[in-house]
């Protein structure tokens, strides 16, 4: 038995296997210790660890457990499930949407970070919270896809008020931008509050993502990370604004276990 395991700023994320199956599960980061106590019932088992939380875990766990570092365990995990769903990519760019996001160039069967911002999963949730005091991600992210930002948002179009638009007016001119303007006739739900947060992360991580790819004339930008978990407003935007600007997104099923997968493949 194999278990490969991802601990992260928010999540741990955990890939077993066992007589060639795969098993994914996954716990809060402040239930590292009972994934301990668990990892304790199998001694004999071979455990790969990965993420910021790694050496914490191998202090609470019996198993002497392989370490590899985080960007290279997400890239094996990535080029194992492109090749598992034989979409195979030579030049393209990764972006992992997890507490926060970190972007990579990978050229065949070598990967370099290519930048990252503090937007994404966790600006969601902190920001989600301060907006409408949500703790409960599911519930924030339904409530943020019942949402409207059309409110919140000034498009370029808003700015152009119907004059010909030097770039697509539905573009975001400047996200929570319409406010000012909207906030004596109109009121904001909790649900146009959190769809405006994670518009704001959306656009954020495809801008940079697109960036890079533009930098590494890169085709495709794949994303990956827990954030886009039941997340289908996240990642309609990501979607949407990377077509919008002329790449291509590619989502990995499961692409969330793609570290913890990685680390036990590097093992
Ligand atoms: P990390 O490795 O930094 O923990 P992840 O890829 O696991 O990153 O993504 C963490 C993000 O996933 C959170 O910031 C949140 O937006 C989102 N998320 C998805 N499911 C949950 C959940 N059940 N509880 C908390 N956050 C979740």
């Amino acid at each position: 038995m194999k278990f490969g395991i991802d601990a992260g700023g928010t999540l741990v994320k955990m890939v077993k296997e066992e007589n060639n199956q795969r098993f994914y599960s996954k716990y809060l980061s402040t239930e590292i210790e009972e994934v301990a106590e668990m990892l304790k019932q199998f001694p004999e088992a071979e455990v790969a660890l990965t993420g910021g939380k790694a050496t914490y875990l191998q202090s609470l766990i019996p198993q002497e457990a392989f370490q590899s570092i985080e960007f290279d365990a997400t890239f094996k995990g990535i080029q194992t499930f492109l090749k598992q769903y034989q979409h195979p990519l030579e030049n393209y760019i990764f972006t992992n949407v997890g507490t926060g996001t970190s972007i990579h160039h990978v050229e065949r069967d070598k990967q370099e970070r290519a930048g990252g911002t503090g937007a994404g999963g966790g600006m969601i949730q902190g920001l989600g919270y301060l907006l409408t005091g949500e703790t409960d991600f599911e519930r924030l992210v339904t409530l943020a896809a019942q949402g409207d930002r059309d409110n919140i948002d000034l498009k370029v179009k808003h700015i152009y008020k119907g004059d010909k638009t030097p770039i697509p007016g539905e573009l975001t001119a400047a996200n929570f931008g319409r406010v000012l303007h909207t906030k004596d006739h109109v009121t904001y739900s909790d649900a146009d509050k959190l769809a405006a947060a994670v518009g704001v992360v959306g656009e954020t991580v495809t801008t940079v993502s697109i960036h890079a790819a533009r930098e590494f004339n890169a085709e495709y930008v794949v994303y990956i990370g827990s954030s886009f978990l039941g997340n289908d407003l996240l990642k309609e935007v990501v979607m949407r604004y990377t077509v919008l600007r002329g790449f291509r997104p590619y989502f990995i099923e499961n692409g969330e276990y793609s570290g913890a997968l990685g680390t036990l493949k590097l093992m």
